[in-house]
This record gives C-alpha cells, sequence and structure tokens, in this order.
C-alpha cells in the first residue's frame, strides 16, 4: 500500500549528512538504492542526486515500520523520518562522504513502488547500451550520468557568464529556417500551409548570425542547437549544441581571445587552469610538422629531413626529390623485435605514392652519413622509434598543382602513421593522460577544397569566409593555393570549433559565389536576401562555433558524446526512448500533401 506524502517536507539531502549532523531530525526522500535485510535489522542506502545515506530500522523500531521496510525493493521511492546517529567506529565506512552517520528511521512513508528494472542504477558498469537508452531515464539515475550532466550545466553556465562579462548578447534564432549550406545534408520539415516546400532545420545560425552584425548587435553569441542529417559516429550526433559567436570588426586575434576566455572558464570547472594565449599554427606547417589539419601536440612534430640526403641517395632508395620525406619520433618505446618492425611496415599500409623505412638500423648500415645527419635533425633520445616517410618516385612530374596535393598526400599519410604509432605505444610513452591539454590555433586554411566527385571546387569552411586579402589576386588564377582566413581551434587532435572572418561586401562575395561554380541565377535564388542584405552597409566581422558536446565529453573523461548528452540518438540515428522516427498517420500526410513510396519506386 502506498502512502501519500501529505504535508512532509525534505528537510536534508541524503548526501549531505556529516557527522555534525548527529542528533538531528529529519526528513529524507529519495530511492531505495539496495537493502540488507539482517533479519532484526534492516539496512536502506537511500539514494538522491547528492548521494547515498544509509538508513536503519531496527527491531523496536515496531513490527509495522519492520515490516514496511521488509517489503522495500530497488528505486522504490520513500520519506524517512529519523535521527542523525554516528556510526560505531567498526562500521565507519571510509568510502562514502556519508559513512561516519546512519540515520535511525522513525518513520518510512512508501511514496511509490517500481517494477523489476532492466538495470539498476545503483550498477556502475551496465554493459548494453542500447538498454540504457530505452531506459535513459533509469540510466541517468546513475550517479556517473548525473555527474555528467551537471557539469554539462556548469560549463555551460561558465560560458554564458564569460560572454556575458565580455559584452555579449545571447539572441536566439530560427529553428525552422531555409537550408544553408554548411556542407551536410539538411533536415527537412515540410510545411502544412504551403504544400510542397519545405523549412530546414538549421545547420548552424550562420546567416542569422551575420545578419545579426548587420543589425547592429555587434557582438551575438548562442549555445545554439544544430541539425545535420550525417552518418553517425562516436563523436557526432545529428542533433548537437554549438557555442555560436560573431563580432562586428573582428580580426582573428580579438576572435581567439574571446574563445580562449570561455575555454579557460569552461575548464575552470574541473580545477583545471589553462594557459593563453594558446600557440598558433598555419594550416600549411600543421600539414608539414603534423601531416594534418588537426595536429596532437602531445607528442613531438615530424621533421623534414630530405636534406639529410643526397640526389643520388634519393634516386638509389627511389624517393621522390619534391616530396616529403620526413622523420618521425615516438618517445620511449624501446628495442622492438624483428616480428614487431614487420608489424610497423603493416600499419603504414601498401602505399604507392608514399614508402616507409621502419628499419632504420638497416638504413644506417648503407647509408650511415644519412641517419647520421636525420638523428641531428629529429633529435630522438635513447630508447625513442625513429622512422621515416617518403614521397615514392613518381612516374610522371605533371603541375606545381599536381605535386602540391601529391606531396600533401605524403605528408597526410606520414601525419596518420605518427597518430597510429602514437595509439600503439601509448602505454610506453604514456604522453596520453588525462590531463594534458594541448590547445591549439590552426589559421589559413585552403579557401577551397577540390571535390573530386562533382570535379569543381568548394568552399573549405563554408562560402562566407573571407579569403585572405594577399590572396584575393590569385582566387581565380590558382585557387587550390589562396588562402582564407578561417581558423580552427584544436585541443590534442580534435577540432573543438571552426570560425572565420566573414565576407562582408556584396562584390566579393559574388566573385566567391562564381568560383564555386555558382551562376548570378542560382546566386539569386540561394542567397538572394542575403546578397541584398551585404549592400546596406555590412561591417567587417567574424566568428566562430565549438561543440559543446564535444567539450564536456573531453571536460568529463567520457568515450562518447552519448555520455554528455541527455537524450542522444543512436548509432543508427535513433531515439531508443521516445522510439523516434515514427511513421505518421494518414491524415497528419495528406495535411502536408505528402504521400510516402518507397525509394526503389522513385
Ligand atoms: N557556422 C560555422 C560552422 O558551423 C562556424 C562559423 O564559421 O562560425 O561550422
Amino acid at each position: 500500500m502506498l502512502d501519500f506524502l501529505g504535508n512532509l517536507q525534505r528537510t536534508h539531502m541524503c548526501g549531505a549528512l556529516r557527522a555534525s549532523d548527529a542528533r538531528s531530525s529529519i526528513v529524507l526522500m529519495g530511492w531505495v538504492n539496495r537493502r540488507r535485510d539482517l533479519g532484526n535489522l534492516i539496512f536502506i542506502d537511500l539514494r538522491d542526486r547528492t548521494g547515498i545515506t544509509q538508513v536503519v530500522i531496527t527491531a523496536d523500531a515496531g513490527a509495522e515500520l519492520h515490516k514496511k521496510a521488509e517489503s522495500l525493493r530497488s528505486e522504490f521511492v520513500i520519506a524517512v523520518v529519523g535521527h542523525v546517529k554516528l556510526r560505531d567506529p567498526k562500521t565507519i565506512n571510509p568510502n562514502i562522504p556519508t559513512g561516519e552517520i546512519e540515520v535511525v528511521a522513525d518513520e518510512l512513508r512508501l511514496l511509490n513502488d517500481s517494477k523489476p528494472l532492466p538495470f539498476s542504477p545503483a550498477d556502475n558498469e551496465i554493459a548494453n547500451e542500447e538498454v540504457r537508452l530505452k531506459y535513459r531515464y533509469l540510466d541517468l539515475r546513475r550517479p556517473e550520468m548525473h555527474n555528467n550532466i551537471v557539469l554539462r550545466h556548469e560549463v555551460t553556465i561558465a560560458i554564458r557568464d564569460y560572454l556575458n562579462s565580455q559584452g555579449f548578447f545571447e539572441i536566439e534564432t530560427p529553428i525552422l529556417t531555409r537550408s544553408t549550406p554548411e556542407g551536410a545534408r539538411d533536415y527537412l520539415v515540410p510545411s502544412r500551409v504551403h504544400n510542397g516546400k519545405f523549412y530546414a532545420l538549421p545547420q548552424s545560425p550562420q546567416q542569422f548570425k551575420q545578419i545579426l552584425m548587420i543589425s547592429g548587435f555587434d557582438k551575438y553569441f548562442q549555445i545554439a542547437r544544430c541539425f545535420r542529417d550525417e552518418d553517425q559516429r562516436a563523436d557526432r550526433q545529428l542533433e548537437f549544441t554549438q557555442i555560436d559567436l560573431e563580432m562586428s570588426y573582428a580580426r582573428p586575434d580579438a576572435v581567439f581571445a574571446v574563445v580562449e576566455g570561455f575555454l579557460t572558464a569552461a575548464w575552470k570547472t574541473i580545477g583545471v587552469e589553462l594557459q593563453t594565449p594558446f600557440p598558433r599554427m598555419t594550416y600549411d606547417e600543421a600539414i608539414c610538422l603534423y601531416g594534418i589539419d588537426k595536429p596532437d601536440l602531445r607528442l613531438p612534430a615530424m621533421s623534414d629531413v630530405r636534406t639529410a640526403f643526397a640526389p643520388e641517395q634519393l634516386a638509389t632508395l627511389n624517393i621522390d626529390p619534391e616530396l616529403p620525406v620526413v622523420a618521425i619520433v615516438t618517445p620511449k618505446v624501446g628495442e622492438l623485435s624483428r616480428k614487431e618492425r614487420d608489424d610497423l611496415k603493416l600499419l603504414f599500409g601498401d602505399r604507392k605514392d608514399a614508402k616507409v623505412f621502419e628499419d632504420i638500423k638497416r638504413l644506417e648500415k648503407s647509408f650511415p652519413e644519412v641517419v647520421s645527419k636525420i638523428r641531428e635533425i629529429a633529435k630522438p633520445s635513447d630508447g625513442d622509434l625513429l622512422v621515416i616517410v617518403a614521397g615514392a618516385r613518381r612516374a610522371e612530374v605533371g603541375s606545381a598543382a599536381k605535386t602540391r596535393q601529391e606531396a600533401q598526400a605524403v605528408s597526410a599519410a606520414a601525419g596518420q602513421f605518427r597518430l597510429a604509432l602514437g595509439q600503439k605505444f601509448a602505454a610506453k610513452h604514456g604522453a596520453f593522460g588525462q590531463r594534458d591539454f594541448r590547445f591549439l590555433w590552426v589559421t589559413d586554411f585552403p579557401m577551397f577544397e577540390w571535390d573530386e566527385t562533382e570535379n569543381r571546387w568548394n568552399a573549405a569552411h563554408h562560402p562566407f569566409t573571407s579569403p585572405h586579402e594577399e590572396d584575393m589576386p590569385i582566387l581565380e588564377s590558382d585557387p587550390g593555393a589562396a588562402r582564407s582566413l578561417a581558423y580552427d581551434v584544436v585541443l590534442n587532435g580534435t577540432e573543438l570549433g571552426s570560425g572565420s572572418i566573414r565576407i562582408h561586401r556584396q562584390d566579393i562575395q559574388s566573385i566567391i559565389f562564381k568560383a564555386l561554380g555558382m551562376s548570378p541565377e542560382e546566386q539569386q535564388a540561394r542567397f538572394g536576401y542575403f546578397l541584398e542584405a551585404l549592400q546596406y552597409g555590412t561591417p567587417p566581422h567574424g566568428g566562430i562555433a565549438l561543440g559543446l558536446d564535444r567539450i564536456v565529453m573531453i571536460l568529463a573523461g567520457a568515450s562518447s558524446l552519448r555520455e554528455v548528452i541527455p537524450f542522444p540518438k543512436t548509432a543508427k540515428a535513433i531515439d531508443m526512448m521516445m522510439d523516434a522516427p515514427t511513421p505518421v498517420s494518414d491524415k497528419q500526410l495528406k495535411e502536408l500533401g505528402i504521400a510516402v513510396v518507397s525509394k526503389k519506386d522513385l
């Protein structure tokens, strides 16, 4: 039989009781975490969001109370009226903050019972993630998940407070909007009022925030929900949250300072003081030194060792003299067996464009002076693993642009290998320790990327990104070499956010649309409103957006975004708890003027 709460008021939280509360009369409310029945004595671990307190029901509490306590099961909701007692020194539990006390119950009220549980929130590890997601409300009761969501709250508030203190306005932008070119597939929402027309859910508030600059809100931010219909990965969700901001008259330095400020505030929530300003590196440097645009600085950079080889030595070794030759140092790997070395070759993979020299000693036998020069440049310490990656000699040498692409591919292969080695020997070098946060700005990204399948140039960031002023003259003649004023903030090999200084002039925006292969008619159809807005005194502006989910995931030390999003979707884009997506009624479809046909009939 369930009891009513009546006018009973909760007086304390379970996790907050301490020895100094001894003798207080209290009222606690919460879930039965566990019950231990020793016959005369019944112990209940009572749990609320703050922690656990042990409640004791003694034999002299009376038969009725005892009987009620016997009936309690996991996750029943109860109120306990009682008093706090110091535990006998022998029974103190040093593992929990409330371990010095217990609550002796004078009265119990059973406020609700619970069906048998698919899993217990009291368990630390629950193997099946689908079951966790289906019963997310139970999963979120677990202290670990609870802490993640609390951390998310604290981080969000810290960021908001910081931006507010810097004079930013928090402004909401629409969720039902128009398809925008952020590069991913849009989620479409059919219009009932305008059958055959669709809203799109925003991939980001990009155009709205630029328009807010035109409107004079010279510092905007939003903790903005964004939607991209992409295939899922551990670190990607189709619905995610960005810390989105935009500033008028800003140069990259101004944006960097704001981001460094709010990241410092966010990291403070886990007690870590960040060093600012973050180091900076251009995209070209990042590719040369790390073979990737999001370098992980926790391992040494690669070094260019081409000069260690004489031209005839490059020829003997079948190395292309115009492509990169880089040394990769992985610290503290120690001696490797023959078999382990062969495994490195497999790890590098079989490539036509690049080759690896994984056995430096062998190379040293034939080319002692080369290897000695390489050691001088790359400076490995004793016990470090030194390997060389080089571009394989090309059958034919094409244009400068082609060579640039081939060189980047070799650097990228080396960069991937560097990371693979870093992962493989993580236990040996120990550089991936939890609390080493190596932030970095990567600047001067290329303006365009060549799209092999579509055979055209795409915007590397998005089409509103300003070209580098110095590279305006080569936008049309050598688009592949043109740099933009785009930047990324990177942490330990993960991109946390991207942004750019924008195009604020209609004439330049038109040139960029044209370079992206858009005819004047298409420009008008897709962006007419925006091109028009740019013509009414648009101030120069720039901004950035950072993934909040990813930041919280890193701060929580979690392995997936799903651990820090209250109600995430699965890898198959399903909300297990609500069971979405679902079919809808014929009536709903009819109102929208939509008939569902199977894809193969299209
Ligand atoms: N809107 C951009 C994005 O979501 C970020 C920015 O340029 O501010 O990637």
